[in-house]
């Protein structure tokens, strides 16, 4: 049996038989690897410790016929304080989940995207900057990787540049914001042609309001160069927290129409936003 050694953080897991699990591993030399962990989940294995979500290992692999197998596992990063809050465990969850779903589509860059996932989860377990707001940073970098950043500057169908005064909504199926006057004319059309698709109109259930506070979280979140300090989770004030919500939203709306589905790992964390 060939052997290959791997370094991967674990994005996901299923159970196997009686005590194996089969581990979802991102590694940063060959991208999405499924792989038995054998003995997983008897209590007290050295794998099963290794085997956790969000865990970064040094891998020995052996390929299998179908599946390949993990011979040895040596921890090298378990994020113990992600472990210990609800809201930054879930957001870290959520990275695992869009990696499950967007990795095959990052092939040509394993080993960027490997970086950029371990320094996601670390800051989100290290740093005390808003929970949202490292999430809303690591969905730009996500889709900035994917090719699909969204256009936040001019609006995307008369390429006006953007102001506040002039901002309409967001629209999903295009990627980006449109202008209040084209936002408009689409309505009209819409409503003249009672077509959900009329060519000059748009569908405005895809399209969410997007208010001037919500346009610049998304700007400055966009920007690498800002580190975002300024929103620590104690002092910022409930309405720039309310807005960072919605552009959060905003983009994780958009990130779930490009997958086609749901992400199911943020549902816990909405409930305590809409409290
Ligand atoms: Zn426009």
């Amino acid at each position: 049996m060939a052997t290959y050694s791997a370094t991967g953080i674990n994005v996901g897991s299923f159970n196997l038989g009686e005590s194996d699990k089969i581990v979802t591993i991102f590694t940063a030399e060959r991208g999405l690897v499924r792989a038995v962990a054998k003995g997983a989940r008897k209590p007290g294995s050295k794998i099963a410790g290794r085997a956790e979500p969000l865990n970064v290992n040094k891998l020995l692999l052996s390929t299998g016929r179908s599946l390949d197998i993990i011979s040895q596992a040596e921890g090298i990063e378990t994020f113990p304080k992600l472990r210990s809050d609800l809201v930054r465990l879930s957001y870290a969850l959520y990275y695992a989940e869009l990696t499950q779903h967007f990795g095959p589509g990052l092939a040509e860059e394993n080993e960027v995207y490997f970086d950029f996932l371990r320094d996601a989860l670390r800051r989100q377990a290290e740093q005390d900057a808003d929970p949202a707001w490292l999430g809303l940073r690591f969905e730009f970098g996500l889709l900035d990787l994917l090719g699909y950043r969204p256009e936040l500057t001019y609006c995307i169908i008369c390429r006006k540049p953007l102001m506040d005064a002039s901002l309409g909504a967001f629209h999903q199926d295009w990627g980006g914001i449109v202008c209040k006057v084209c936002m408009n004319n689409g309505q009209n059309d819409l409503a003249q042609s009672g077509d959900n698709h009329s060519p000059s109109g748009f569908t405005i259930r895809t399209a969410r309001e997007i208010t001037p506070l919500v346009w610049r979280h998304l700007i400055l979140a966009a920007d690498e160069k800002i580190p975002g300090n300024h929103l620590s989770g104690k002092t910022a004030k409930p309405s720039i927290k309310q807005s960072l919500t919605a552009a959060r939203r905003i983009l994780q709306g958009y990130i779930e129409h490009r997958a086609g589905k749901h992400m199911k790992s943020l549902d816990l964390v909405a409930d305590f936003e809409d409290l």
